[in-house]
């Protein structure tokens, strides 16, 4: 990697600290000085909001949150906030809710403090999704970018293990697309090394002792390293693919994610001996597939995409929408029949080994 490159660092103020949630908003809903908040949250982390919120009074809280975010209920919420006059966005959740209050934002321009309780990352990136008519659209625009972020590893507690695995692994995607992202630099790849390094520890000690905080404080930490890296690479051809998997067949996010990566890795590793050897060393191996699939052994991570609905039917449809997607810069040149290769493989979840030699 030349150092020659263009870098831009995103405004965020980030608070850490477990069983600090409440404390912490009731300070930064002062700072902001606002007076109208909507705490959106799921109905399934409603518990945990009604936690956060003890400190301060919404005058409106939202529950209708659906992964992907269609349009039809963002435009719901936004006249339901509108209507409220709002004055600050508070998100309590995963990324589908953080989602939900990134959509408001971006057509109202009312900041938004999130509260994150899974490891997608979404809280520390610039960037939308909405899916309208099975297409997801995705755009980047600052007024997304949550203002603050507070992070408390007590409120992930009750993220089941094999929901912290997936969503961790979704984290740790974001690290290994961004050392061949197309905007990929060596800021960026240093935050991505010390993610998959954190995350990988994390999860390790989620697995072995679900209720320790210290894995899951490493977790949430990876997991912001892991967003800064991404928002900053830009999506490679993981994500491009994940999008398209998510969009287009309705796939599980986090899970769709920890399925893809070994073979993407498995793909371009041969081409990309610098990403290989940041990758390898995070893991502590020689190799970074070996690395990699040694956790995912130990994680009982979810193993192919069948699993989820996605069948060998629908890799011309999937291969279609995406090829023209995937970056040029990748490191190994990607046309339909080297896609539907990596898709079968993820597909029926045989070892992506097969990938290497393609
Ligand atoms: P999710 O938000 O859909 O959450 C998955 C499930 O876990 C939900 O049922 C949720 O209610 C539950 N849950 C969340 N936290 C919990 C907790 N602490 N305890 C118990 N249950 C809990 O899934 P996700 O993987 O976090 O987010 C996926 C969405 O985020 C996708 O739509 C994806 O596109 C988006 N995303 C966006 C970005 C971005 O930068 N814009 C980045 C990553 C993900």
């Amino acid at each position: 990697m030349t150092l020659n490159f263009e870098h831009v660092t995103l405004g965020q103020r980030v608070l850490f600290g477990s069983g600090k949630a409440a404390e912490h908003l009731a300070n930064e809903v002062r700072r902001l000085g606002a007076d109208r908040v909507m705490v959106i949250a799921s109905e399934f982390e409603t518990a945990i909001a009604d936690n956060v919120s003890t400190l301060i009074s919404p005058v409106l809280r939202w529950d209708e949150v659906v992964m992907h975010v269609p349009v039809e209920v963002a435009q719901k919420a936004r006249d339901t906030a509108a209507a409220h006059q709002i004055d600050l966005l508070v998100s309590v959740g995963g990324g589908s809710t953080t989602g939900l209050a990134k959509a408001i934002a971006l057509t109202t321009g009312v900041p938004i403090i999130a509260v994150p309780t899974t490891y997608a990352g979404s809280e520390a990136t610039n960037v939308w999704g909405m899916t309208e008519a099975a297409r997801k659209t995705t755009g980047v625009d600052d007024r997304v970018l949550p203002v603050t972020v507070i992070y408390d590893a007590a409120l992930t507690l009750s993220l089941p293990v094999e929901l912290s695995v997936a969503s961790g692994l979704n984290g740790m995607a974001h690290c290994v697309d961004s050392l061949w992202a197309p905007k990929t630099d060596p800021i960026n790849a240093a935050l991505a090394a010390e993610g998959i390094r954190a995350l990988s520890q994390g999860l390790r000690a989620i697995k072995a002792s679900p209720q320790g905080l210290a894995g899951r404080e490493q977790a949430l930490y990876g997991a912001y390293l892991s967003a800064v890296a991404f928002a900053s690479a830009g999506s490679g051809m993981h994500h491009k693919i994940c999008h398209v998997l998510g969009g287009t067949f309705n796939l599980p996010h986090a899970q769709t994610h920890a399925i893809m990566l070994p073979y993407v890795l498995a793909f371009n590793s041969p081409a990309a001996p610098e990403a290989s050897d940041r990758i390898a060393a995070a893991f502590g191996t020689a190799d970074p597939n070996d690395g990699l699939q040694t956790l995912r052994k130990i994680l009982e991570a979810p193993r192919a995409l069948a699993d989820y609905g996605f069948t060998l039917d629908n890799i011309d449809e999937a291969v279609e929408v995406a090829v023209p997607q995937i970056p040029a810069t990748n490191p190994r040149h990607v046309d339909r029949e080297s896609l539907a290769a990596v898709l079968t493989a993820a597909t029926t979840g045989e070892d992506p080994k097969i990938l290497t030699d393609l």
